[in-house]
């Protein structure tokens, strides 16, 4: 796992990112609860404050304004300690970031669980097209360096927990490599 450079941050801030219905909310709401991080749904501060320029119908999704999320959260990306749920990463500027989880899971796992959502046929196939062509992990490897991007498997609780399990540990290292263990 890597650890990452010095910071004015007390805590590490982590995108969880991949394409929808790979367990990302799952794996940050067991993050939060395991590490005292803040799980930051990026959905919901999208909603609650207003990010959006209206709601696409084909899509069943808000129209993200990129300017005013970054603008909604970078207080707390200041303060640290932040798992940043969404399924997308390339907006966050490198210097939030400490870490970046890409989540990934086999196709026929991702249609069901997007298909339990009843997902419009478009959405799903774009998304399932998307998690094919990794799109999500070639955004983050484009946009932050190399040693900080992870890919992690999520197709069962098994997986899920060793990804926990293991992110846990970077976040120890993390506060050893800043001095933030003795807090
Ligand atoms: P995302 O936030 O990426 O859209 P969710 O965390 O909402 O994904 O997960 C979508 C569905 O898949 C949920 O029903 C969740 O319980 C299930 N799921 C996600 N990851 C796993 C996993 N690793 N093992 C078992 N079920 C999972």
């Amino acid at each position: 796992m890597p650890s990452s450079n010095a910071t004015t941050r007390a805590l590490p801030n982590i995108i969880v990112t991949g394409t929808p219905g790979v367990g990302k909310t799952s794996h940050c709401e067991a993050l939060a609860e395991r590490s005292g991080l803040r799980h930051v749904s990026v959905n919901q501060v999208v909603k609650d404050k207003q990010c959006h320029e209206g709601w696409d119908e084909e899509y069943q999704s808000w129209v993200v304004d990129e300017d005013k999320l970054l603008d909604a959260l970078e207080d707390d990306a200041k303060q640290g300690g932040c798992i940043i749920d969404w399924h997308a990463c390339d907006l966050f500027p490198q210097s939030w970031i400490d870490l970046v989880v890409v989540l990934r899971v086999d196709s026929t796992t991702l249609y069901d669980r997007l298909k339990a959502r009843n997902y419009p046929e478009v959405k799903l196939q774009e998304n399932l097209d998307s998690e094919i062509m990794e799109v999500l992990l070639q955004e983050a490897r484009e946009s932050y360096d190399e040693e900080i991007v992870i890919e992690l498997q999520s197709n069962d609780t098994d997986e899920m927990e060793s990804n926990v399990d293991r992110i846990v540990g970077w976040l120890e290292q993390w506060k050893k490599d800043n001095g933030r263990d003795a807090a």
